[in-house]
């Protein structure tokens, strides 16, 4: 397409003269280079260099960890995700909606029209004030739940306080997790053991339990598992066993479900860059050559599964139920 101001650009050009050729040849280069920004969403882009590569800095924060003190900063999609209207009027529940993918869940959810309640621990108050205020911006209600998922009683409390407050629940994303690395067997405690359990499997039995009696057919159950559970890191047993049974739970309940109009199914990331991977999540040496081994030589940003996240509660996807999406950068499973 040729638009008056390319005209009036490669007429000034002409007149330039001598700076005519290597202009000239710069004109396609800039266009490129204006389509490659991680900000434009609409045109073409390449994968491989659309966001940071490693090595990375080595860099470490006490558990839980902030995205906005992460080098680079994470991009949740905070200035290229664009709604159009998918998920209007839905009231959605995102555990860890604070930073990574249900950060990106939760920007996006509230720009196709939903409503969000977000539970993070409350070490994280910074960063889930970033998201109520983005949530608030694209003109959608946001809540803002603090509390420690690996406590029975908050679940619930949980629950009853996003129905309350959003008038209703409609999709329910377990997507809150601990990870942390430990070399051998011998490293994991009991307390680990105890908590990587609790955070991971039983809030997300709880929670999915406490939601039930509020979602009505249409309403969405997604759970973030991981290729960690097709494909289990040597350090990584008992996050990756949960992993597994997250994935599980999908499936199981997908059946239970089917026949009462509700869906349920899961998203599995590979390494994206989050707050989990340097707070604990991952040893230095990993977190140098972080996603470099995958077939895009990178990792993911959570902005590039947002989208994964709407598709999933979408009432368009209403035949898709006990699936997991797997973004994994081309390696993993599924
Ligand atoms: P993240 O650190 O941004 O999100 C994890 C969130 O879990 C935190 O923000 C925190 O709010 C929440 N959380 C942890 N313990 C909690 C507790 N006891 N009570 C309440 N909230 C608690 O990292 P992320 O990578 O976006 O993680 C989101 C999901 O993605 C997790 O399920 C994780 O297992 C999964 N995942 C991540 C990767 C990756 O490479 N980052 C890969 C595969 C799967
Ligand atoms: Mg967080």
């Amino acid at each position: 397409m040729t638009t008056k101001s390319t005209v009036e650009i490669t007429r000034r050009l002409l007149v330039a003269g001598t700076a005519l050729g290597a202009a000239a040849a710069l004109l396609p280069r800039i266009a490129f280079a204006a389509a490659s920004t991680k900000k434009d969403t609409t045109h073409m882009q390449d994968p491989t260099t659309k966001y940071p590569k490693p090595p990375f800095k080595r860099q470490e924060q006490p558990w839980p960890g902030l995205a906005s003190k992460m080098d680079p900063v994470p991009d949740h999609g905070e200035e290229s995700y664009k709604g159009s209207g998918r998920l209007e009027g839905r009231k959605a529940l995102i555990t860890g909606g604070d930073s990574g993918m249900g950060r990106a869940a939760a920007i996006a959810y509230a720009r196709e029209g939903a409503d969000v309640a977000i539970n993070y621990l409350p070490a994280e108050e910074e960063d889930a004030r970033q998201v109520v205020a983005l949530i608030e911006k694209a003109g959608r209600k946001a809540v803002a739940i603090p509390g420690d998922l690996r406590d029975a009683a908050f679940c619930q409390q949980l629950v009853d306080q996003a129905v309350r407050e959003l008038g209703g629940l409609d999709i329910l994303v377990n997507n809150a997790a601990r990870q942390q690395q430990r070399a051998s067997l011998e490293d994991i405690s009991f307390e680990d053991f105890d908590a990587t359990m609790k955070t991971n499997i039983y809030a997300t039995f709880l929670l999915t339990k406490a939601a039930l009696k509020h979602l009505k057919p249409g309403s969405a159950i997604i759970q973030t598992t991981s290729e960690q559970a097709y494909d289990p890191s040597e350090n990584l047993v008992d996050y990756a066993m949960t992993k597994a049974a997250v994935m599980n739970f999908t499936k199981s309940m997908a059946k239970q479900l089917g026949p009462k109009g509700i869906r349920v199914n899961g998203v599995a990331p590979g390494p994206i860059w989050t707050p989990l991977q340097v707070s604990g999540g991952a040893t230095m040496e990993k977190l140098e050559k972080f996603g470099g081994d995958t077939p895009m030589g990178r990792p993911g940003q959570p902005a590039e599964l947002g989208s994964i996240y709407v598709q999933l509660a979408a009432a368009d996807a209403s035949y898709a139920t006990g699936q997991v999406y797997g973004a994994a950068g081309g390696g993993g499973q599924p």
